[in-house]
C-alpha cells in the first residue's frame, strides 16, 4: 500500500504555494515596516517550557501537546506556539542587555494534538510578532495597527478585531472571585472540562465552545467591571490610540483566550467565514511571562496569525505565477536556437518555458495553454534562419512580429499590455 501523510499533517502542494508566499511577504513587509526583526527558533523545545508558560490547566498543554521522550529520556514537545520559544531564546541570549525593546516576528509550523477539520489541523502555521520591553499601551496599538494594516494589505476587509483587558495578578483574582460565585450556582450546567478547571482556570468557562457553556455563563460579570485603576487607564489609551489611528475594533468582554500567560490586552481576528475556527489571529500582553521562564522582569505583547485560515480566506484570488513566454519548435533543428533564446531570456529575468521532449506542435501549444504563459512563439526553419518570429499574445490571439533577441522581447512583453 502506498504511503500517506500522517493525519492532520499536510502537503503544500505548488498551486497553494502562490497564496503562502504572498502572505509570508506581506506579512514581512508589514512588519518590516515596524521595525520587527525575524528570529528563527526551534521546533522542539523542553516539555517544561510550555507548561510553565502556557499553564497547565489550558487546552494545549492538557490535550493538543505532541510530546515525547527521546532517546536522553528528556521530555521534549513540539511546539504547539511560538511566544514561548521566541521568549525563552530572548533571555538565554540575553537580547534585552543592549535593549530591552525587541521587535521580533517569526513563522513556521505549530504542532497541536487536534480534532482535523477545515481550518484545524495537527500541523499549521503561525505567522507571529512580539515587542518586548514596553508598558506603555503605545506597543499595544502599534501591534494592533500592525496587523490590521496586514489585512488590509492582503486585500480582505474582514476579519474584524475585537479587544478586551484580562487585568493583572492585581485585580483578576477579585474577578476569578466573581466569576467563580457567578458559576458555582451553574455547575450541573457546564461542561466536563469547565466544571474540573472550575478552580485552577474560571475564565476558560467563558471561551468554552460547548452550547450549554455559553448558555449557562449569558449573564455571567464582565472582566472589564473589575479591572483595577492601571489596568482601566490602560484599556482605555489602548482604545484612544486606536481611535486616534482609525482602526476598526469591538469589545468582547467575554474574550479569555487559551493561554495562561495573558495580562491586560488580549485581542483576537475574528471571521464569520470558518465556522467554529473563527480565530484567524490572536494574541495579548504577557507582562509576566519573561520573568515566570526566568528573564528579568520585562513586558510583553504579541500575537500570532493562522496562516492556514488566512489562506482560507484568500482563495478566490489567483496566486498562480505564470511564464510570459512560452517558445515552440517545429523540428529537432531549431531547439538548439530555441534553448539559446530561452537561456538568454532566464539570464535577463523573463520567465521562459519550452518544449522538453520534442513533442507535436499541437501538444506543444496545448502546453502553452495549461501554463497560460502570455505569449507563445513558434520557431521553424524560417524563424531560426531570418531571426523573426511572429509572437502570439495567448489571451487574444493578436499577433505581432519581432526579433528573436532579448532586447526585442523585452520591448514587446514591456509596451503589449498582459
Ligand atoms: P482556536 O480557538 O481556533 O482553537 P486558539 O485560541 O487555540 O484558536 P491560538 O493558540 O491563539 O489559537 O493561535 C493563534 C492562531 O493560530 C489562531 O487564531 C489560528 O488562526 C491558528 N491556529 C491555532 N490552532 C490551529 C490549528 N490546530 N490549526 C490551524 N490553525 C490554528
Ligand atoms: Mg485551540
Amino acid at each position: 500500500m502506498a504511503l500517506t501523510a500522517v493525519k492532520g499533517f499536510n502537503d503544500i502542494l505548488p498551486v497553494e504555494s502562490g497564496r503562502w508566499h504572498f502572505i509570508e511577504q506581506t506579512a514581512r513587509k508589514v512588519f518590516e515596516l515596524n521595525g520587527f526583526e525575524e528570529i528563527r527558533v526551534p521546533v522542539l523545545e523542553k516539555t517544561e517550557l510550555f507548561s510553565r508558560s502556557i499553564g497547565d490547566a489550558t487546552d494545549i498543554v492538557e490535550k493538543e501537546m505532541y510530546t515525547f521522550t527521546d532517546k536522553g529520556e528528556n521530555s521534549i514537545t513540539l511546539r504547539p506556539e511560538g511566544t514561548a520559544g521566541v521568549m525563552r531564546a530572548f533571555i538565554e541570549h540575553k537580547l534585552y542587555a543592549q535593549d530591552p525593546i525587541a521587535k521580533l516576528y517569526y513563522m513556521g509550523p505549530m504542532f497541536r494534538y487536534e480534532r482535523p477539520q477545515k481550518g484545524r489541523y495537527r500541523q499549521f502555521h503561525q505567522i507571529g510578532a512580539e515587542i518586548t520591553g514596553v508598558t506603555d499601551p503605545l506597543a499595544d496599538a502599534q501591534v494592533l495597527n500592525m496587523l490590521t494594516a496586514f489585512f488590509r494589505e492582503i486585500g480582505l476587509t474582514e476579519p474584524t478585531l475585537q479587544i478586551n483587558s484580562l487585568g493583572c495578578p492585581e485585580c483578576r483574582p477579585e474577578y476569578r472571585v466573581s466569576l467563580r460565585s457567578f458559576l458555582e450556582e451553574k455547575m450541573g450546567q457546564l461542561c466536563d472540562d469547565c466544571r474540573r478547571r472550575f478552580a485552577a482556570n474560571p475564565l476558560r468557562t467563558l471561551d468554552c465552545k460547548v452550547p450549554g457553556c455559553a448558555e449557562a455563563t449569558a449573564g455571567a460579570p464582565s472582566v472589564l467591571d473589575h479591572l483595577c485603576g492601571g489596568c482601566n487607564d490602560h484599556f482605555a489609551t489602548v482604545r484612544r490610540y486606536l481611535d486616534l489611528s482609525a482602526t476598526p475594533y469591538s469589545i468582547n468582554s467575554r474574550m479569555v483566550r487559551g493561554l495562561d500567560y495573558y495580562t491586560r490586552t488580549t485581542f483576537e481576528m475574528v471571521t464569520m467565514l470558518l465556522g467554529s475556527q473563527s480565530a484567524v489571529a490572536a494574541g495579548g500582553r504577557y507582562d509576566g511571562l519573561i520573568a515566570q521562564l526566568g528573564g528579568p522582569a520585562i513586558p510583553g505583547i504579541g500575537f500570532a496569525m493562522g496562516l492556514e485560515r488566512v489562506a482560507l480566506l484568500l482563495t478566490n484570488q489567483d496566486f498562480a505565477s505564470r511564464p510570459d513566454l512560452f517558445i515552440a519548435t517545429m523540428g529537432e533543428g531549431e531547439r538548439d536556437v530555441a534553448f539559446s533564446l530561452m537561456d538568454a531570456l532566464l539570464k535577463s529575468g523573463i520567465r521562459v518555458e519550452m518544449d522538453y521532449e520534442g513533442k507535436s506542435l499541437k501538444s506543444q501549444m496545448r502546453r502553452a495553454d495549461k501554463l497560460k504563459a502570455y505569449y507563445s512563439v513558434v520557431i521553424g526553419g524560417n524563424e531560426a534562419s531570418s531571426g523573426k518570429a511572429a509572437f502570439k499574445r495567448m489571451a487574444d490571439g493578436f499577433q505581432t512580429e519581432a526579433l528573436l533577441t532579448v532586447a526585442a522581447i523585452q520591448v514587446l512583453l514591456n509596451t503589449t499590455e498582459q
